[in-house]
């Protein structure tokens, strides 16, 4: 370990940032610990405005280059990162895990294969692109896709390089330069990105990471002049703050935010099937911004449907996120862990009763908690814990199971579970959310629109949507040849 280098299991992760194809240190730190067990991974350099200031200015001094460069070498260069990310996928999977806490087994063989073919998705889609030519009484209409300019992209820590690089890796094949700032917890994998993409060939300056808290670096970064569009995945508080801090140069902001996502269970569905969905709302500790948190079931199952799935979830492994066999790992820090015990004594006091669950266990871990007795007016139905906590409500009829699943201000997604085809087709038409998943869950297609309504974002990205937001379209419009304007 060097001076600016971290060993995680034997992988040395760069603890500054990359800024204009060189690492660059900061005066203060901040410390990187794992949720496993609370070890402490190193000091990660704390960049301010300066540092937001030197990675901006990179970003565009690289920029005309970038933008000129055919995209079908940007493509290639985004494969080339792609290759490196598959090279070093059993590192990044366990430098992943160390960092936030998510399972070995999903980083291994879902996430970083995914993060892979999120480079390779956007640089084959930015090839076809191309918009067919029209005409206007003789004249010619065409349409052209050019980058907007540099980019600020702004991370959570629940699926750090995943929801990284489904930004980095569209903006990069618009042709736009990329400011990356993972969250303060989960500082390493886009570190393992600045290295990836250098061996890649990335020319200096398309790709900057900076590191630090979002009020020091954040705010200097959304409020830069120099920056053309803003993405950000995270909290809604955090986006209100984000999208004050671009007002001024009006940049342009994508925001994926949270959600309270409903599963609605119909007397007509599957059960098991309905149980499985249920209990995968405890992936990643319940970390997951599309996890449907709160189950509605038609009453006369509810029963039944409670009996199978506590039968199911108390057979859930719980422990350390290296282990195989592990099903639920730890919370990402005391404070989310002290957040989530907060929300769930808060809705006990008020008089749910929790079926199973409803305490932490030793380290920073919090017992699959399921709440029944719960209002829908109550804070535990109205916001979004982030913690393995689901809470569950009956409904007699699909009018009230539609009423409930879209009585909170989010919009984020929605799952049906049912037997009925045309249910589901009318209770899916009736729903505010930007996914709806019917009888299955988490099933994503890169080409499908992704995003929220109400307070679950603003914007749509994905397949050409993520290119409508990182390009500016523009018409050229050319007369036939001899033609004038008689008036
Ligand atoms: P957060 O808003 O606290 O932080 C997200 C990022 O914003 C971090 O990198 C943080 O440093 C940065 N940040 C904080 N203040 C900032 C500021 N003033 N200016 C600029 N940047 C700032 O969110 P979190 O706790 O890291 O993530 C959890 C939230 O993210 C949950 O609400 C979850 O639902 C949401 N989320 C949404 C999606 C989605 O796709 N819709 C996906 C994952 C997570």
């Amino acid at each position: 370990m060097t001076e600016h280098t971290l060993k995680v299991a034997g992988v040395a992760v760069d603890t500054r940032h990359w800024i204009g194809g060189e690492r660059v240190a900061s005066a203060g730190t901040f410390t990187d610990v794992s949720p496993i067990d609370g070890t402490v991974l190193g000091e990660i350099a704390r960049g301010g405005p300066a540092e937001a200031a030197a990675a901006v200015a990179a970003a565009k001094s690289a920029f005309p280059g970038w933008a000129a460069t055919p995209r079908a070498e940007r493509a290639r260069l985004l494969h080339a990162i792609a290759d490196g990310v598959e090279k070093r996928i059993e590192e990044l999977a366990i430098v992943e895990t160390t960092d936030n806490g998510a399972l070995l087994r999903s980083h291994r063989r879902g996430v970083m294969p995914r993060v892979a073919h999120n480079f390779r998705f956007f640089a084959d889609w930015s090839l076809k692109l191309d918009h067919e030519d029209f005409e206007t009484r003789g004249h010619t209409n065409h349409v052209s896709w050019d980058p907007a300019g540099p980019s600020v992209l702004i991370t959570p820590w629940n699926a750090p390089l995943m929801l990284s690089t489904w930004k980095v890796a569209p903006a990069l094949a618009a042709g736009n330069t990329v400011v990356l700032k993972p969250a303060e917890w989960t500082p390493l994998t886009a570190s393992l990105l600045a290295d990836i993409a250098a061996e890649a060939g990335l020319p200096a300056g398309v790709l900057n990471v900076v590191q630090g808290y979002g009020a020091e670096i954040g705010d200097a970064l959304t409020s830069h002049p120099d920056v053309r569009r803003i993405s950000f995945t995270g909290s809604v508080p955090t986006a209100r703050r984000i999208a004050a801090s671009a007002a001024p140069h009006l940049t342009p902001v994508s925001l994926e935010l949270g959600g309270k996502s409903p599963l609605l269970v119909f007397a007509d569905a599957d059960l098991d099937l309905a149980v499985d969905l249920a209990v995968e709302q405890y992936d990643n500790a319940g970390q997951v911004c599309l996890a449907a948190t709160r189950i509605l079931v038609e009453g006369s199952v509810a029963e039944e449907f409670t009996r199978r799935f506590v039968d199911k979830t108390t057979r859930l492994q719980q422990g350390d996120p290296r282990d195989e066999a592990t099903d639920i790992g730890p919370n990402i820090h005391p404070r989310q862990l002290e957040k989530i015990d907060g929300f769930v004594q808060r809705a006990l006091t008020a008089g749910a009763r929790a079926v199973i669950g409803g305490h932490p266990k030793d380290g920073q871990y919090y017992a699959p908690t399921l709440l029944t007795d719960v209002a829908q007016d109550s804070e535990i139905v109205q916001e979004e814990v982030f913690g393995p906590v689901l809470t569950l409500q009956t409904f007699a009829d699909e009018d009230e199971a539609v009423r409930l699943a879209n009585g909170t201000r989010f919009g984020l997604a929605a799952t049906v579970a049912t037997g009925d085809p045309e249910r589901a087709e009318r209770v899916s038409a009736q729903l505010v959310a930007g996914t709806v998943w019917i009888n299955c869950f988490f099933v994503r297609d890169l080409q499908a629109p992704f995003g929220g309504s109400r307070h679950s974002g603003v914007g749509r990205e994905g397949g050409t949507w993520s290119f409508d937001f990182y390009c500016d379209l523009k018409n050229t419009v050319t007369a036939p040849k001899g033609w004038k304007d008689h008036g």
